[in-house]
């Protein structure tokens, strides 16, 4: 069991560091391991890496953990840069927020090297996970997370699922979309489920939330009564909707990989 802490500058020593090691987004993963693992200090020595930077995560089992930016090629054994998208089945669950931190915070310093507002070069700031403008009274860039809602919406013993324009053919999930400024969580929903499938919700219900560093996402997870209303795909994002028996499902995301397929399962699980 892996316990991770989050925290933003070093505040004791501990016996060992350990590094996910990151190139252009892509993280080192061992070809002869299932699981993805951070490297130790002495794997990161001999791997022939150049380090760009080193960011500080927080305590992985209380060992210091960094997110390592690096270039070149790796000379351990059986190593290769993986896409974190292809790996989400490998990752032991107690390891993904760690993992999702790591990807997110080098992509927002990799994205954030000059001011939005005067052009300027930024620095860090020592005392918190920012980066500043010296020149300017633009305010601090901190790593940016971008809320979207993911609805199951349900009526009886049926779920409404959705198939995007860029999904697999029969294979279907969750209706999802981002907050927009301004906006409460339940109202980009009922928005998103107006604009998508052209019907209305009620009893809007929160179930949990979830991480998605794909490349920034923050899922917030609800379920949602049908109200009213004839389902009418966009036809933009969403080709085909329609209402599935929950015990005659077309392809949907697993459980453990999305929360979308986590409110699915759920649902079919506790349905009586
Ligand atoms: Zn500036």
């Amino acid at each position: 069991m892996n316990i991770f802490n989050p925290a933003n500058s070093i505040e004791k020593d501990t016996q060992e560091s350990k590094y996910f090691v990151i190139n252009s987004q892509q993280i080192l993963t061992f070809k002869n391991e299932n699981f993805v693992r951070p490297i130790s200090a002495d794997e990161l020595n001999w791997s022939g890496l150049e380090i760009k930077k080193k960011h500080f995560l927080g305590y992985l089992n209380d060992n210091a953990c960094f997110a390592v930016s690096s270039q070149g090629d790796c000379v351990l054994e059986d190593t290769v840069f993986s896409d974190l998208r292809s790996l989400l089945g490998r990752i032991p669950d107690d390891l993904f927020s760690v993992i999702s931190r790591a990807i997110q915070i080098q992509n927002w310093y990799e994205t954030h090297k000059f001011c939005g507002k005067c052009g300027a070069k930024l620095v860090e700031n020592e005392k918190e996970r920012a980066m500043i403008c010296n020149s300017c009274d633009a305010p601090p860039a901190y790593p940016r997370i971008s809320p979207c809602v993911i609805t199951l919406i349900h009526r009886d013993d049926e779920i409404l699922l959705a198939h995007n324009v860029n999904f697999p053919e029969n294979f279907y999930s969750t209706l999802a979309g981002f907050i927009e400024p301004g906006e409460s969580v339940e109202a980009a929903l009922e928005r998103e489920v107006k604009e998508e499938v052209g019907i209305e919700v009620k009893n809007i219900k929160y179930f949990e939330s979830q991480s998605w560093p794909f490349p920034s996402q923050l899922m917030l997870g609800y379920f949602a009564e049908y109200s009213k209303g004839n389902l009418t795909p966009d036809l933009v994002e969403i080709d085909k909707a329609d209402w599935f028996n929950i015990h005659q499902l077309p392809n949907v995301p697993p459980g453990k990989i999305s929360i979308s397929g986590k409110l699915i399962e759920y649902y079919v699980k506790n349905y009586s």
